[in-house]
């Protein structure tokens, strides 16, 4: 075809500067100089290969595993298309398929543009679209362990791979905020608090891309911060619908994790679909250049999510025509084009460059964000390496990572009497919809988009009926549903089968293990009317307690649904979120107590609907005679706070201790607390340091997390922990919208123990410096 031939002489210059000693930027410079403004606007076009759009025609490719040679040849050849994402109908590949698609795909590529093709995909809780690939807790139960070190060794682990099946970007970590759990994509981040979020998106970035995030090295990828910014704030809960975010807000809760993120070094940054304040985030120039360009001083690559710029036209209707919403979204600052559907937008590009409506300048910024990745990748010299240059990959110390991390995040939030640990030999009745599920444990984009898959790859894991039958013996666990999910079919869908029958089989064990929560969803067909736990599921466990037999409620859910309706006739409740194809293992290790339970809440699990907050719900606590009224306890009764989580043993805190009483604003200061393990077990700790400013020209925050430390204690062994701050750790986006440390007293909280540090100056910052 014309295309080839025209880009021939091309080819080979960019093969001999890609070959040359020069620095990445000069190459860049070189490979962007040879290329023509429809090979630039290529560069800029991510498409997927499940629909590919000509004009007004989609082709679905129907064969799940091949490839549509034809439609690739026509995206890459005459769309000169740099990036694809995902995968031929949405389902996962063998690291033997994958790599033979990439191939393909890079050798098409280097063939018609000269130019590798930058692949990208969601591996979110290890590599999601592989099978046999290591799977971890979900985000949320990632930051139930309060464990950073686990998730960098998650994200490193998922780095390695997702590089094995020869894919170099991964669109992750989600770093908006779990401030809702209506929200149906709460899970995908790490729970309401933006420090605990900033923490453990610095270590993902980290373990991603390297602890210098030398992306060179062929077992890292690059990350994908999403999705910049205020996702997850929807008004409605209902995702992607408007959400009404004042910058007050979204900078004292919401923007510090991206700094956090951006300053770790993460290359690539994927925005918001949503709109906020009447704005479509993909047309505002002052989040996606003033404030994440000239403010934030991000320097990487930005892509939309998916087909958000013809959304612009369609769904939001800020403008008319696509043309006009490529022209919004490109000068706003947007470098990529996720899934633009009609591949029109190549065309339309061009000819609004041509027009003079977007400037040659504004697409070379972005076509160089592009290359540049692509060479700090080094696809120019390896488009795709070799499956057996990564030996580990689904190894057995990968998997133990995984069960590691899904041990430390579950969370014990009731034991009645210590039912808990359970007795060997003690038999047991499992019933529940997620008892059998490996579905439920894994949770959204688990093999495929709805996790409606996960059935026929996680084969060989064990689900919690499987591991507890494992631990305590077949004989001794008997097994009846009571309520089950429509398996093949959308999460909400689920019928009771036999309530009797499980009530019936209660009669002759010794405690009754009820598997509650929620099937798999992902974004919007996850949306919920109704956050109390199903109907049916409620009554199985009204039916179950009225046997008397002691329950224990394990939750399997990626939000928390409520359970104040019956929470009482609950002998043991524990939190498992979506802890991934090892979680049930874990799970049964708990219940039989060879692991001691360490996960504590990444939310406030609320108590009713009309009751919904978040720990630093203002105001807190009111010093007037109505003392009571205005109070955050009595106001928004919780089932369980943010930051809850019991052990098998107890940890008593003493002696927290200021280094200094009184500082200025330029000062650090040191906070120690001992905490000692006064029961008999082993177990691990989430020390936790709250501060709370007494009085600000702000209505301060009932308390804010600025620090935590996950420790091990033996019986009867004491650690003294100190964190060290700075004065900045405590400012607060002020009225003019500056972080700002305003004189005073604050409040110095670990545990029940408190100290007051007076600060006797104020002063201003042009960030928060916590992160
Ligand atoms: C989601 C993103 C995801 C993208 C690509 C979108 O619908 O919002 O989080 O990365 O799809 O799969």
């Amino acid at each position: 075809c014309n295309s080839k031939l025209k880009s021939a002489p091309t080819l080979e210059s960019i093969t001999e500067i890609t070959r040359s000693e020069r620095t990445i930027d000069e190459r860049v410079e070189q490979i962007l100089s040879k290329l023509s403004l429809e090979e630039k606007i290529g560069q800029m076009t991510q498409i997927t290969l499940d629909v590919v759009t000509k004009g007004e025609n989609v082709y679905v490719s129907d064969e799940p595993l091949e490839l549509d040679i034809e439609l690739l040849k026509e995206a890459i050849a005459k769309h000169k298309v740099g990036s694809i994402l995902n995968t031929a109908n949405n389902r996962a590949r063998s690291v033997e398929k994958w790599n033979k698609v990439i191939a393909e795909i890079q050798e098409l590529s280097m063939q018609e543009i000269g130019i590798p093709c930058l692949y990208g995909i969601d591996a979110i809780h290890g590599t999601t679209y592989t099978a046999g690939a290591t799977f971890f807790p979900q985000q949320i139960g990632m930051a139930a362990t309060w464990n950073p070190d686990l998730v960098k060794q998650g994200a490193q682990v998922t780095a390695y791979e997702t590089r094995a099946s020869a894919i170099p970007w991964n669109f992750s970590p989600v770093l908006d905020m779990g401030r809702n759990p209506a929200w149906p994509r709460m899970w995908e981040t790490y729970g309401e608090d933006v420090y605990l979020n900033a923490q453990m998106g610095i270590a993902a970035v980290k373990g991603y891309e390297g602890e210098n995030n030398e992306l060179s090295d062929s077992t890292k990828v690059a990350a994908c911060i999403k999705h910049f910014l205020g996702y997850g704030s929807e008004k409605s809960g209902k995702d992607r619908t408007p959400a009404y975010l004042p910058e007050i807000e979204l900078r004292e809760h919401y923007l510090p994790s991206y700094k956090a993120a951006i300053d770790a070094g993460a290359h690539t940054i994927m925005i918001n679909s949503g709109i906020i304040n009447g704005q479509p985030v993909h047309a505002n120039v002052d989040y996606l250049t003033t404030l994440l360009r000239d403010e934030l001083k991000f320097d990487g690559l930005v892509v939309t999510d998916w087909a958000d710029i013809q959304n612009l036209q369609t769904r939001d209707k800020v403008v008319a025509t696509h043309k006009e919403a490529i022209k919004l979204a490109i000068n706003a600052g947007i470098d990529m084009s996720m899934v633009p559907y009609t591949l029109e937008f190549t065309d339309l590009l061009v000819e609004l460059v041509n027009e003079g409506e977007i400037s040659i300048k504004r697409i070379d910024e972005s076509v160089r964000r592009v290359l540049k990745l692509k060479l700090e990748l080094g696809l120019f010299t390896k488009p795709y390496p070799s499956k057996d240059d990564y030996p580990e990959f689904g190894s057995e110390k990968f998997e133990k990572m995984a069960y590691n991390s899904a041990a430390e995040s579950i969370t014990l939030l009731k034991n009645d009497k210590r039912i808990l640990p359970l007795k060997k030999g003690m038999k047991l009745l499992v019933s529940g919809p997620n008892a059998n599920s490996m579905r439920t444990l894994n949770g959204g984009w688990s093999y495929s988009w709805q996790g409606e898959k996960v059935e026929a790859f996680a084969q060989g894991y064990n689900t919690i009926l499987e591991a507890v039958q494992q631990k305590f013996g077949e004989t001794n666990v008997k097994f009846v549903e009571g309520v089950t999910y429509n398996h093949a079919g959308q999460y909400f869908e689920e019928h009771v089968i036999d309530i009797n029958a499980a009530v019936k089989a209660a009669q002759n064990v010794d405690v009754i293990l009820l598997c509650l929560g929620e099937n798999t969803y992902t974004e919007s067909p996850g949306n919920l009317h109704d956050l109390y736990i199903s109907q049916n599921q409620r009554k199985l466990a009204e039916a179950l307690a009225a046997t008397g037999k002691p329950v224990v409620l394990v939750l399997n859910e990626g939000r928390p649904r409520l359970i104040s309706q019956f929470d009482r006739d609950m002998s043991a409740i524990i939190q498992t979120y979506l802890p991934g194809n090892f979680g049930a293992d874990a799970l049964a290790d708990i219940l039989i107590g060879e692991v001691n339970p360490s996960g504590k809440l990444p939310y406030s699990y609320p108590m009713y609907p009309n009751a919904l907050g978040t720990y630093d719900h203002k105001p807190s606590e009111s010093s007037n005679e109505m003392d009571g009224m205005y109070n955050y306890d009595s106001s928004l009764p919780l089932q369980f706070h943010f930051g809850y989580g019991l052990s098998y043993t107890t940890f008593a805190y003493k002696d927290l201790k200021l280094s200094k009483s009184e500082i200025g604003p330029e000062d650090s200061f040191t906070v120690s607390v001992k905490v000692k393990n006064v029961g008999e077990r082993l177990g691990k700790e989430v020390v936790q340091l709250y501060t709370k400013d007494l009085v600000a020209s702000i209505t301060p925050d009932s308390r804010r997390l600025r620090r935590f430390k996950k420790v091990e204690l033996a019986p009867g062994e004491t650690k003294t922990v100190s964190f060290t701050l700075k004065a900045s750790d405590l400012a607060f986006v002020g009225k003019d919208l500056k972080w700002t440390l305003e004189e005073g007293a604050f409040k110095i909280m670990i545990d029940k123990e408190t100290q007051i540090l007076k600060l006797n100056n104020s002063r201003q910052f042009e960030h928060a410096n916590t992160l």
